[in-house]
């Protein structure tokens, strides 16, 4: 199947519950059973097992085409636990420089309390990553486009780096979706997601995903049981609704931000445009080559710094000033004052997200009724 049938039909089961065409919501903690199976194999809404998640499971995995899938109350709480399944205290991490600010912050911030090493690379380039590499090295994380500078890491040397190293892959695969990219068929292990966005796509719920083999999606639900991230049925419910638009959503998105990118590439207060739609974007060929649609993001500099950026944020009316992203409505904020806030103004200057820098996410409204909202806040 395509993967917009996929998105309608994918886990679907056979027979309907009752004939239900809209999957029903199992909104129960536990379930009758004996017992006399595993711990982890006990139907209760904590083992992410109930006939709700096991629909949403299956079509996520059927999305990228991976053996099994998992979601979690957050984003946050995919990317913790399965960064927590496949390290122990003394292994080590390498991971792209510049990652969501959350992402950075448990890196830097909590592994060395949990005994885990880590460092950064510069995924868009392979050179420097081998003298990284140490004996207690067990995996490398990137982001498919980097938030907020849509940088496009080095995909298919990152994972032949992993494979010579014997590293597991993950890959945040948020920015991208499954629409416009698919990692594990590149070969990385395990695909992460902020379910939150794209995914569901009405800026309704918190949630996260974790696509990958069956073997390393069971370590994870493991780790999940035990740290009890998991998402509630009726949240379940929604994300499995709304998932199915992922197809329309984002390659609108993608049509409308390629345009709103081309208009703003031109105009005299922005300084320079990052979206990897874009010829000058320093990894566009990368991009067009590894995926099917640019994505719904864009970052922008504002010519005046700043003050400029706080004011081009009060001065649009349609855009909504707010953090997070991949929903129907278009949002913008500054990650220096909101997804990136949590880090150093040296890290942040370090790692090129200044205070004129705009992230935008493209909406599904009329191109042109955003562009013209931009071009009356940036006058
Ligand atoms: N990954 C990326 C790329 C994000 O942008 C975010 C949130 O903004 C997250 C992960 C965290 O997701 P959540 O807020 O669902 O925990």
């Amino acid at each position: 199947m395509n993967i917009d049938t996929k998105l309608v039909h994918a886990g679907e089961p056979v027979p309907r519950y009752g004939g239900a065409v809209a999957f029903p919501i199992f909104q129960s903690s536990t379930f009758e059973g004996q017992g006399g199976v595993g711990y982890h194999d006990i139907q209760y809404a904590r083992l992410s097992n109930t006939p709700t998640h096991d629909a949403l499971h299956a079509k996520l995995a059927a999305l990228e085409n991976g053996e099994a899938a998992l979601v979690t109350s957050s984003g946050m709480s995919a990317i913790t636990t399965a960064l927590l399944t496949v390290l122990s205290a003394g292994d080590h991490l390498l991971a792209h420089n510049i990652l969501y600010g959350g992402t950075f912050d448990f890196i830097s911030k909590d592994f060395s309390r949990l005994g885990l090493a880590y460092d950064f690379i510069d995924t868009t380039n392979r050179s420097g990553w081998e003298e990284k590499i140490r004996p207690n090295t067990k995996a490398i994380y990137v982001e498919s486009l980097t938030n907020p500078l849509l940088d496009v890491a080095d995909h298919r040397a990152v994972v032949q780096f992993a494979r010579e190293h014997n590293l597991v892959s993950l890959i945040d695969n948020t920015f991208a979706s499954p629409i416009n990219f698919r990692p594990l068929e590149l070969g990385y292990d395990l695909s992460l997601h902020s379910a939150t966005k794209y995914l569901n796509g009405h800026t309704d719920l918190v949630a996260g995903a974790a696509i990958g083999s069956r073997d390393l999606i069971e370590r994870v639900r493991i780790k999940l049981n035990h740290f009890g991230g998991s998402l509630d049925p009726h949240a379940c419910f929604l994300l499995h609704r709304g998932v199915k638009t992922l197809g329309l959503r984002v390659r609108r998105q993608n049509e409308s931000a390629l345009q709103v990118a081309r208009f703003l590439e031109k105009h005299r207060a922005v300084r320079r445009v990052l979206y990897p739609g874009l010829e000058t974007h320093p990894q566009h060929g990368r991009a067009k080559e590894l995926f099917s649609g640019f994505g719904g993001m864009l970052s922008i500099e504002l010519a005046g710094g700043g003050n400029a950026a706080v004011q081009f944020l009060e001065r649009a009316s349609l855009a909504i000033k707010a953090p997070s992203l991949g929903g129907v409505e278009t949002l913008i904020s500054r990650p220096a004052a909101m997804s990136h806030a949590g880090l150093t103004e040296e890290e942040r200057a370090k790692s090129g997200i200044s205070e004129a820098l705009v992230r935008i996410s493209i909406g599904i409204e009329d191109p042109q009724d955003i562009i013209a909202d931009f071009d009356s806040a940036l006058r």
